[in-house]
């Protein structure tokens, strides 16, 4: 059945294109443990050394910000949620730190993340475009970090359970942060209404018969970036928007659309109670173990550590996250596999329409270049969706 959908050309292509790429995951592990090995082994000492030398040397020459009036108020805001002094050091040390890493991942990101999409014309994104948005993504991970270092190790300074409030105010955040969604890939793209006409009707004809509620439809701008078709639904309830971006217009018929949507709506049914208890005490348990870790740490006095609550240890916080993420993704794409396969039946309940269904399948499988015979390994490292072959035998 495959082979009706890909010409013996088009299989090779995705065996170009695919093959590297599944190469490429090998290869960022093997890095991410060569990059964590030399941070333990050789650069955590060295690196805390130049953090406080840099940050005394800041403070000397801009010794009179301290006492000048209305600027002080924010490093003794500062120095005072923190228990001290110090701070400064910590945020930049995890700065650098994580400069680094992403330095380290530099090439690779821009070998497969640019050059290889562009070859095989799956990227249309300008250098200029490709670099700001790489920037974007620098910022947007290092500001939670700071925030991390700040936020966790000032609490955990003189709390011993801080993990409890830590995990409390987390478990919270996870649970709203469905509702925030909408606007987290605005950041990359450019979103706009759905204009009236044939397409939103049918969908809001669509939505009320699955009895969802939505805000709005928009498209998201990502032709000029990628050739990918992609949809999704974002926030809940009184936010939840029905994305769709401009290349699925382009390329999909309306009744292919519906599809795609109806597949989408079969998520929004989808019991997130299990999933959610689940990541809560996952939280907890990380952050318990993140108190274990910096107890140890202080005890074997490892990296010079004497106190408790100390920035050197977060490095081999950032190793067990890795190994635990390395862990659990297996497990996770498993019980995700098995949602897009129920969210498809679902779309078919709702549609009544299993031709269409099977030649949107086939149309996404073309466009984005999907695999339909990747290796075992790379599917059960942690696929979310399962591949082509597999949805649409499933659906036959
Ligand atoms: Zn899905």
């Amino acid at each position: 059945m495959i082979d009706a959908i890909f010409s013996p050309e088009a299989l090779a292509e995705i065996r170009a294109y695919k093959d590297p790429l599944y190469a490429s995951r090998l290869a960022y592990e093997l890095i991410s443990l060569g990059v964590w090995a030399l941070v333990l082994g050789v650069g955590v000492v060295p690196l805390y050394a130049w953090s406080g030398r840099m940050t005394a040397r800041f403070d000397r020459r801009f010794s009179s910000l301290r006492s000048a009036p209305i600027v002080r108020t924010v490093p003794r805001a500062l120095d005072r949620i923190w228990g001290g002094p110090g701070w400064g050091a910590a945020v930049l040390f995890l700065i650098v730190l994580e400069q680094a890493n992403m330095l380290a991942f530099l090439p690779l990101d821009f070998y497969f993340g640019f050059i290889h999409e562009r070859n095989f014309g799956m990227s249309t994104q300008s250098l200029g475009s490709y670099g700001w948005d790489y920037s974007k993504s620098v910022v947007i991970a290092m500001v939670p970090l700071a925030a991390l270092a700040f936020g966790m190790l000032g609490l955990a300074r003189r709390l011993s359970k801080w993990w409890l409030i830590i995990g409390g105010v987390g478990a919270f955040g996870l649970l709203f942060s469905a509702t925030i969604d909408p606007y987290r890939s605005q950041v990359y793209f450019d979103q706009v209404p759905l204009p009236p006409g044939e397409v939103r009707e049918a969908i809001t004809a669509l939505m009320r018969k699955a009895d969802i509620d939505f805000k709005d439809v928009l498209v998201e701008k990502t032709l000029s970036k990628t050739v990918r078709v992609q949809a999704y639904f974002a926030g809940k309830g009184p936010t939840r928007t029905i994305v769709l971006n401009d290349a699925l217009l382009k390329e999909l018929t309306t009744p292919e659309i519906l599809a795609v949507v109806g597949h989408e709506a079969g998520h929004v049914h989808e019991r997130r109670w299990l999933g959610q208890l689940g990541s809560t005490l996952g939280l907890l348990g990380f952050l318990y173990v993140i108190e274990l870790l910096l107890r140890l740490v202080a005890r074997r006095g490892w990296w010079g550590v004497k106190e408790r609550a100390d920035v050197r240890t977060l490095p081999l916080v950032f190793v067990v996250f890795w190994i635990a993420t390395l862990v659990i993704s297996p497990v996770s794409g498993a019980f995700s596999r098995h949602r897009e396969l129920e969210a498809d039946q679902f779309a078919l309940r709702l549609t009544g329409d299993v031709p269409t269904f099977r030649q949107m399948l086939i149309k996404l499988a073309r466009v984005n270049k999907m695999d339909p015979d990747p290796p075992a390994w790379i599917v059960l490292k942690g696929w979310s969706h399962p591949p082509i072959r597999e949805r649409l035998e499933a659906i036959r």
